[in-house]
């Protein structure tokens, strides 16, 4: 498949983990869950773009960096990424105090900012694979596949056996601990690592402005 087959509107639906890093559900206050937790991002509220406009209706905008796999015509991983499952804190905080749908807080227009895709062979295991997320040259977020509750495989697994997946799907892995609001001129960085791999070679370099 070619990379121009990778245009941010081929993505169709967007499967999304939630809490599936332990650490992440205890900063959240969450329980620990005993299976996957799953929502959806409209496959729209991806983008390519390299600048993260926060919408006005919220007053905080979380980042969550996650590994985003895309789905083959046989409904198999063929290649990864890294994406941003942008949230609106305060819109869900309040979804969940009414028991209301996350909709508003995770599927808002361009919440789904996305980095190029990586062929999967091009790593011999995802089980090396680390997530970092710098803000202004701080790291926020850092995480490791082996730290996932429920690891890629089980996960899209489960995805399968409970909703209707179709190529050209795309599953985001949940995010580790660390999450926190993006304020205007906020610049982050993402770096995908195979720890295989020396520290200073990483596999995919993401960068976004907060305009
Ligand atoms: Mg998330």
């Amino acid at each position: 498949m070619s990379e121009n087959m990778f245009h941010q509107q081929l993505v169709r639906n967007v499967w999304c983990a939630g809490r599936n890093y332990a650490d992440h559900a205890k900063e959240m206050k969450a329980e620990i869950p005993k299976a996957p937790v799953v929502f959806l991002k409209a496959g729209t509220s991806v983008t390519s773009g390299s600048v993260i406009h926060l919408p006005n209706w919220s007053k905080e905008i979380h980042h969550e960096l996650e590994i985003a796999f895309w789905l083959n015509e046989k409904l198999e991983y063929s290649h990864f990424t890294l994406a941003l499952d942008l949230t609106a804190r305060d819109a869900q905080a309040d979804a969940k105090k009414n028991g209301l749908p996350w909709t508003l807080a995770k599927s808002f227009t361009d919440s789904c900012p996305m980095g190029q895709w990586l062929d999967i062979d091009s790593v011999p295991s995802l089980e090396t694979l680390q997530l970092e997320l710098k803000i202004n040259n701080e790291t926020k977020q850092l995480g490791d596949v082996t730290d996932m509750l429920f690891n890629p495989q089980t996960l899209l697994n489960y995805i399968k056996d409970h909703f209707p997946v179709a190529p050209h799907d795309v599953i985001l892995t949940g995010t580790p601990a660390g999450v926190g609001p993006l304020k205007n001129g906020d610049k982050l960085e993402a770096i995908l690592r195979d720890k295989t791999r020396p520290a200073n070679q990483p596999l995919l370099v993401c960068q976004w402005d907060v305009n």
